[in-house]
């Protein structure tokens, strides 16, 4: 084969490649930007090797584009996954923390470009570090809130210092209030065992305590009903024990109740039919 048509065959690939990598960025600027539109972009992209491509008025190298789209991708998988076990938490610090990093050494000191060409959005690549390296410390506290409350709250503590650097005061509150309610410690009312992790090994049962009862608990370090007096605390123990007496003997009593209300209801038809046998034969 010729030379020359050797290389017209390679620029043609090229040039279908390229072709190829701006469809792929299209259809993510057309609003398909769910993860699997934006890794066929990079692959797109990685093919193209290292080359310059045209976006709006910039020129911009197709491997940092990839890398770029790369990060964005994995953060939307990031983001989409829902733990439900401390160690399906952990793991998913573990890919935020990993992020975090990566955004702050391959993106910092630029712009990003797809946001910016796309949504007009201006973010500066560092700022995405901010607010993964914050969910990374929330998704380690609720990774370890079952087996040592106060370790979360410190990492809800962390959680709150990478929002209020991010800019985010409303995260960094709702934060604050779990480093408050996780670092929170009890003394269980009934049984007196001492925990901390409201909500998750301690709640609030509500109650009536008079003035003389409040004053005898006063004596423990720990509170063990909450200031405003309607409500005693009990650890996760009490609570669920009380809770399932409570709930089979209203089960117990729903049935009770039920045997009464079938054996009136048989009465009624019973009375029913004789009066409608009485009003027949008074008829004819
Ligand atoms: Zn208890």
């Amino acid at each position: 084969m010729a030379a020359d048509k050797k290389f017209t065959k390679q620029g043609d690939l090229m040039n279908a490649r390229t072709a190829s990598c701006y469809a792929a960025i299209m259809i993510i600027g057309l609003g398909q930007n769910d993860s699997n539109s934006l890794y066929s972009a990079v692959k797109a992209l990685r093919g193209l090797g290292e080359s310059t491509l045209k976006m709006g008025l910039n020129e911009v190298s197709s491997s940092q584009l990839a890398d770029e789209i790369e990060l964005l991708a994995m953060e939307k998988d990031v983001l989409n996954l829902k733990p439900s076990n401390p160690s399906e938490y952990g793991e998913k610090a573990k890919r935020l923390q990993e992020l975090s990093m990566r955004f702050r050494s391959q993106t910092a000191g630029k712009i990003l470009i797809i946001p910016e060409l796309f949504w007009k959005q201006t973010i500066a690549g560092e700022s995405k570090a901010l607010p993964l390296a914050a969910m990374a410390e929330e998704a380690l506290g609720e990774s370890l809130i079952l087996d040592n409350p106060k370790a979360a709250a410190e990492h809800y503590q962390s959680a709150r210092l990478w929002w209020m650097q991010a800019g985010r005061q409303d995260m960094a509150q709702t934060a604050s209030s779990f480093v408050q309610s996780y670092g929170r410690a009890a003394k269980c009312w009934f049984c007196g065992r001492e925990v901390s992790g409201e909500n998750i090994h301690f709640v609030t049962m509500s109650s009536d305590l008079t003035n003389l009862i409040r004053r005898s608990a006063d004596e423990s370090a720990l509170p063990s009903y909450d200031q405003s007096g309607s409500g005693v605390y009990a650890c996760k123990g009490c609570y669920g024990a009380i809770y399932k007496q409570a709930d089979s003997l209203a089960l117990q009593r729903t049935k009770e109740l039920e045997v009464r209300i079938d054996t009136q209801l048989d009465e009624i038809r019973q009375q029913l039919s004789a009066i409608q046998s009485t009003l027949r034969q008074m008829n004819r």
